[in-house]
Formats: structure tokens, C-alpha cells, sequence
């Protein structure tokens, strides 16, 4: 490089391979970033145009940006409550085993993504797209080591202040929030959508639109079946289900950092792995959302189910690291229809909250009772706030997945010996790995083809899966809307 040069990382990633030096990879470019940055202004197809946006997760947020500085008047809905008064809710939850169905880990300001494990990297293709999406989380204070790690990280602890900051820029560009309003059906006008039915405080309002942008998530399950009622084209999609592995942290950075994990050199950040499996018969297995340092947390929407998932702070300083092992499930798992694998889902979500025994206490196995067929009698700490019991996990799945599990739990094994030991334990179930229906759309307007001025959005419609995915979803169907005539 010649001297004198200024240089600036444009990804770093950790090279931990077997066999070779563990050390950190750099791309670094002179002087300028060689990724295009979208900048996007206004937009003639915005002049006059009102949108009703619903929903505030990455979709519904990155959505009510791109309309708002195109020029839009936007109106943002969300059931759930503003980020600060959403951790009440939380807490009632795991300290007192109560649920709120419209705030919770999965609903209010944020979505799904803002307590969660903060990983921020997706095999989204467009670079220009991801690194528009990034930057702005920089703009509204994340780290700006977000921009180029290959695994990018924000922890669910900085996630508030950077969504309070996106709400202030939004609500200064002219968005109207509405926080605690639901969307319950749509204003259909010869065909058209033209806005939505929304259950506030104050009753039920109609709210008039020229478009109304479905952002909802994939634990919308009214949302669903008010579609399914209203004959918008949905179709089910398959998803995979199954338990959350919990191991020590120790163990992991172990198995992956070799002598360098044993105790992990202070450098190097909580080990991660990810893990696939072929089980044949266009089935498979698969770790999925892996959350080093991290906590397991319930993710129920509906009183009498229980779900699971995970999260992580900044410093994934927990000692457990957890991931979901989920069996992917299709049409001869949950049969035919727009909604069976939605029915399928709740089905085993009542069985795992009966064999916790209620207050979202979570039955755990530990690895090698559950791959010897058998329940646990004792169990391990969990992470899991609301609590473990010691039972049999595989009670409430599928008889299909957990033969799936136990296959491929054997084949992990061998790969990182110890996996499959008793020191891991299964809490259970996770079975919201991703939207159990896609709302149709056209591939060219993003629109639903039964229901013109309805875009459905983000990963509750099935077209994306993570946060930054489906923030990227929610700017690409804004552009495709301004773009399409009134
Ligand atoms: C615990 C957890 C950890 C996760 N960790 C990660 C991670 O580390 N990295 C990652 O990339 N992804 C992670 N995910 C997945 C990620 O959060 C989602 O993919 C992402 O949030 C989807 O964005 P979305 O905007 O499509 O939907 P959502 O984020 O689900 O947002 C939908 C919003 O719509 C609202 N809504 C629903 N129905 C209505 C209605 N009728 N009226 C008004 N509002 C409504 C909901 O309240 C919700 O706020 C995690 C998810 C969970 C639950």
C-alpha cells in the first residue's frame, strides 16, 4: 500500500479452520468503500399517496422509511407496545409466567428482531441493499463495526436505543405511529384494498389508504386466518421444527477453538457453530439461529403454547450457548391446506406447554437421554427464565422429527465430540422457524394478485427470514409500490 494512503475495513471475518493459525481476515479498500450506498430520495409515484404500513418489525420500519423520504404520507401501526414499555411486558412473562398476546418477545415496536440474538448477517445477494440497511442502523447509533463484520452482531441490549432513534427520524419525516392498534380486517373497494379495520383503545377504526403494506410477522396467526377469510391468495409453506439445544459455553469454544478454548483466549469472541444434516427423503436437519453467550427465551404468542428461541447482549457473556435443531416439515407432516401447517404449529406448541406443566415452564432432556430414547429425571441450569423441568422434550413432536434429530444429533457428534453428551440438554419446542404460509405476490408488483393494493411484506409473508432480509424485503416492495400506478 503506499504511505501515507488511508485504507478502511470493508469486512472482517475469524478464521478459526482446524489445522491453521486462528487469526481474523481483512478486506480492507483505499481511501472509499467500493459498496454503492443507496441513498434514496424523493419519488414522483409518492406525490399525494397515503400508506398504511403494518406492523414495526425490520419490514414494516425499513418500509415506512423508504415511503416517508419518497414523500409519502405514511401511517405505521403496530399492536404491541413502544420498545421501554414492552420490557414490562417481558418480564411479566419470564418472572411471573404471564403472557401479553400483542406484546411479547415476538410483538411491539421492533417485531420479532428486537430482543433477539442481533445477528445481523444474511445471504441476502445485494450488497448495496445490506450495506443501506447496516449503515442506517449505524446512522441511528448501532457500532459501526456492524458495517463490515461478516458476522455482524448488535445485541438485543443496544437494539432499543437504535429503534428509539429510527422513530424520532421517522415520526421528524412525517410518520404517524400508532402504537397498540390492530389491524383486524381490510377495506376492500371493488377489489382494491384500500386500508384497514384497526382495533385501537378507543374501538375499532377505519383507517383509509390508496395501499396498505402487510408487515405483520410470522407469528400473525389473526392476520392469517383474516386472510384466509377475506380469500387473499395464500399458499402453505414448508418450515422445520424441533427443540433448542443448550450446551455450556465452555464446551463449545472447546470443540471449536481447540487449546485456544480451553480457557477461550480473551480475544476471541463466544464460539459459534452450524450444523446440517441430510436425512434423506428431501428431509433435513439443521442448527438454525445459534446464539453464543446467549439465553433461551420464550417466544409464545398464544396463551396455552409454548415456543422457544434465543437471544444474546452485546457481550454474549451468558455462560450457555443455545441454537434451535430443527427437522424441516412439509405437506405429509401438516397435510393440505393454506393454513395446516399453522394448525400443525399451535398443535405441538400446546403439547410442549402440557409437558412443562404451565406458566411457560419448559420440559428439558438432557442430549444423550433424549438420543437413548427416554425422558430426563434431572436436568441441568437453563438459561431459560420461566424455567425447566426435567421430562421428555420429544413428547410433543412429531415422531418423524425426533428420529430426524436423533440421526442427526449421532452425525454432530462425531464432528464435535462431546455434542451429543450429557452435558447438552433439548428444551422444547421451537417451531417458529419461519412463516407457516406465503402470501402470494406478484413477482414483478409484489402485490397479492387476488387483492391489488395489498404488499404483503417481510418474513410473515415469506419472503424473508432474519432482520436484515426482511428490512430489505420491506424497501424492496416500497419501491415496487411508489413504482406501480395508483
Ligand atoms: C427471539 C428471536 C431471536 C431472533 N434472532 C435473530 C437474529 O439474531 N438475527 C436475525 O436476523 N433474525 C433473528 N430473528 C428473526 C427476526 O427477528 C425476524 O426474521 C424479523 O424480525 C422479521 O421481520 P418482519 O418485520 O418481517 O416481522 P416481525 O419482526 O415479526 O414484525 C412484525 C410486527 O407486526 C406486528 N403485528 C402483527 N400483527 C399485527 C396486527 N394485526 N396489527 C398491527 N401490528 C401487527 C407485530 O406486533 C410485530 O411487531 C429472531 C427472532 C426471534 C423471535
Amino acid at each position: 500500500m503506499a504511505p501515507g494512503r488511508a485504507f478502511i475495513v470493508v469486512r472482517r471475518s475469524l478464521d478459526a479452520r482446524r489445522g491453521a493459525p486462528i487469526g481474523y481476515r481483512y478486506r480492507v479498500a483505499l481511501e472509499s468503500s467500493p459498496v454503492a450506498h443507496v441513498h434514496p430520495g424523493l419519488h414522483p409515484g409518492a406525490r399525494g399517496r397515503s400508506v398504511l404500513v403494518v406492523g414495526a418489525g425490520p419490514a414494516g420500519l425499513f418500509a415506512a422509511y423508504r415511503l416517508a423520504h419518497a414523500g409519502a404520507r405514511v401511517t405505521l401501526v403496530e399492536q404491541g407496545k413502544p420498545v421501554q414499555p414492552r420490557r414490562h411486558d417481558l418480564a411479566s412473562l419470564t418472572q411471573r409466567g404471564e403472557l401479553s398476546p400483542s406484546s411479547n418477545y415476538c410483538f411491539g415496536e421492533g417485531g420479532a428482531g428486537t430482543f433477539s440474538d442481533g445477528k445481523l448477517y444474511t445471504r441476502v445477494k445485494d450488497r448495496a441493499a445490506v450495506a443501506f440497511v447496516l449503515g442506517t442502523l449505524v446512522r441511528m447509533g448501532g457500532p459501526p463495526e456492524i458495517a463490515f463484520e461478516a458476522r455482524a452482531h448488535v445485541g438485543s441490549n443496544r437494539l432499543p436505543k437504535i429503534l428509539t432513534a429510527l422513530r424520532e427520524h421517522l415520526v421528524a419525516e412525517g410518520v404517524s405511529y400508532r402504537f397498540e392498534a390492530a389491524l383486524e380486517d381490510l377495506v376492500v373497494e371493488r377489489g382494491v384494498v384500500r386500508g384497514g379495520l384497526v382495533r385501537t383503545g378507543d374501538g375499532l377504526e377505519e383507517m383509509r389508504a390508496d395501499a396498505v403494506l402487510l408487515a405483520t410477522g410470522h407469528s400473525a396467526r389473526p392476520v392469517y386466518e383474516m386472510l384466509h377469510k377475506r380469500a387473499v391468495a395464500l399458499e402453505p409453506k414448508p418450515l422445520a421444527v424441533g427443540v433448542r439445544a443448550e450446551h455450556p459455553q465452555p464446551l463449545i469454544d472447546e470443540l471449536q477453538y481447540g487449546k485456544h478454548g480451553r480457557p477461550r483466549h480473551p480475544r476471541l469472541p463466544a464460539a459459534l457453530y452450524e450444523l446440517t444434516c441430510d436425512l434423506g427423503e428431501k428431509r433435513g436437519a439443521y442448527s438454525f439461529c445459534m446464539c453464543p453467550g446467549g439465553w433461551i427465551v420464550p417466544c409464545a404468542t398464544e396463551p396455552g403454547g409454548l415456543v422457544t428461541n434465543g437471544m444474546s447482549l452485546a457481550r454474549r457473556d451468558s455462560p450457555h450457548a443455545n441454537a434451535a435443531l430443527v427437522v424441516s416439515v412439509d405437506a405429509r407432516d401438516y397435510g393440505e391446506g393454506p393454513l395446516a401447517a399453522l394448525a400443525f404449529q399451535r398443535k405441538l406448541e400446546r403439547a410442549a406447554f402440557a409437558a412443562g406443566g404451565g406458566g411457560f415452564v419448559a420440559a428439558a432432556t438432557r442430549v444423550d437421554d433424549f438420543l437413548a430414547g427416554r425422558g430426563s429425571s434431572e436436568v441441568a441450569r437453563s438459561s431459560y427464565l420461566p424455567g425447566v423441568v426435567a421430562g421428555d422434550v420429544a413428547a410433543a413432536l412429531p415422531g418423524r422429527v425426533v428420529e430426524g434429530l436423533r440421526i442427526a444429533i449421532l452425525r454432530w457428534d462425531k464432528v464435535l465430540r462431546g455434542f451429543g453428551s450429557r452435558e447438552g440438554q433439548l428444551v422444547g419446542v421451537e417451531t417458529r422457524t419461519s412463516a407457516p404460509v406465503r402470501v402470494v405476490r406478484d413477482r414483478h408488483t409484489l402485490a397479492s394478485p387476488s387483492h391489488p393494493g395489498l404488499y404483503p411484506v417481510g418474513e410473515g409473508a415469506g419472503f424473508a427470514g432474519g432482520i436484515v432480509s426482511a428490512a430489505i424485503d420491506g424497501l424492496r416492495a416500497s419501491e415496487s409500490l411508489l413504482q406501480t400506478p395508483r
